[in-house]
């Protein structure tokens, strides 16, 4: 088990990660996501021993990692750009961790690696002949071929087009389920990180704002910053809830918004989660009729100075004793 207490990392004195706090089960797959220089890279580098620590401790079931040399934590380490060596075929680069370790059967193992990540019969293949997403493979196949304690991954599909990403990340997740490795990986992609773990971290300005497990994180983010990144379309607030609902559309140009997934609640008692009934979007008002998980419908008004596009954010009246009638968080 991975453990991070109040971890700090900084360069030159000025922190890039401050008092980040995790825990990471054997067997589970975390992601963190943050926006682009919240920090990601710089935790994942300090995990794997490539960044000092300047407070906190990070540990290894119990075993405290400072002082630690990244070779022998026990960690691979994958990026976005596989980092294959060029003059070497397939199988010498998915194979070169266990030729140094003289492991017998590496042939054997690499067989069974490239089976594992849907390229058999590529041995003799060089990196330039295969494509983005066939390297990125053959980088994690390398990657896994020590059989790593921890699997940290830094943007690993970042760099390939959308529909090979979406593949990839189903891909990935099944290779680290059928693997049974526990794995880290940063991404600044929400899809990514929905596709590929089970455990969610979300980070912001080097700290962790909210860590657990994804579907919980989902249906309740901490606030309405984070239930923004997390892909909720509009964020409404009011002086007694926020009322965040997840948008399939934009507004068309009657007026109405295709918002028909779901919408949260986030009341002074605690989240709650509703279906959006209906929207209207007028030049002057938003209008929600939002069905709270069967305690009866929540109406909520906003007064717009302009129409709000996805992400933006407006004031809204809500009958807030409506929603405090429902005592559980679901
Ligand atoms: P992310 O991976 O989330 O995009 P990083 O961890 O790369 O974020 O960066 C976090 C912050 O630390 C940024 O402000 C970045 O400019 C800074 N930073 C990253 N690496 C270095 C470095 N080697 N030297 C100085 N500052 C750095
Ligand atoms: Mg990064």
């Amino acid at each position: 088990m991975l453990s991070l207490q109040d971890v700090s990392v900084s360069y030159d004195g000025v922190p890039a990660v401050r008092d980040a706090s995790l825990s990471l089960d054997d067997g589970h797959v975390l992601a963190v996501l943050g926006p682009s220089g919240s920090g990601k890279s710089t935790l994942l580098r300090a995990i794997a021993g490539l960044e000092p620590v300047a407070a906190g401790r990070l540990s290894w079931d119990d075993a405290d990692l400072a002082g630690v040399p990244t070779h022998k934590r026990g960690f691979a380490l994958m990026f976005q750009d596989g980092q294959l060596f060029g003059h070497l075929t397939v199988a010498r680069n998915v194979g070169y961790a266990l030729r140094l370790r003289r492991t017998p059967n590496a042939a054997g193992r690499v067989r069974e690696l490239l089976a594992l990540v849907g390229l058999e019969g590529y041995e003799d293949r060089l990196p330039a002949t295969l494509s983005g997403g066939e390297r990125q493979r053959v980088a994690l196949a390398r990657s896994l071929a020590v059989q790593p304690r921890l699997l940290l991954l830094d943007e690993p599909l970042s760099a390939l087009d959308a529909g090979l990403r979406e593949r990839l990340a189903a891909d990935l997740r099944d290779i680290l389920r059928e693997a049974g490795t526990t794995a880290l990986m940063v991404t600044h992609d929400q899809e990514e990180a929905f596709a590929v773990a089970d455990r969610l971290a979300v980070m912001r300005g080097g700290r962790i704002v909210q860590q657990g497990d994804i579907a919980e994180v989902w249906r309740a983010p901490a606030d309405p910053e984070t239930a923004l990144f997390l892909g909720y379309a509009h964020v409404l607030e009011g002086d007694h809830a926020h009322v965040l609902t997840r948008a399939a559309g934009r507004p068309d140009a009657a007026g109405s918004v295709a918002v028909r997934r779901s919408a949260l609640v986030v009341a002074d008692a605690g989240p709650l989660t509703g279906k959006v009934v209906s929207a209207r979007v007028t030049p002057v008002q938003i209008r929600l009729r939002v069905d709270v998980d069967g305690a009866g419908e929540l109406d909520a008004v906003a007064r717009l100075d302009a129409r709000p596009g996805p992400g933006d954010r407006v004031s809204m009246v809500v009958d807030a004793s409506r929603i405090a009638v429902v005592p559980e968080v679901h």
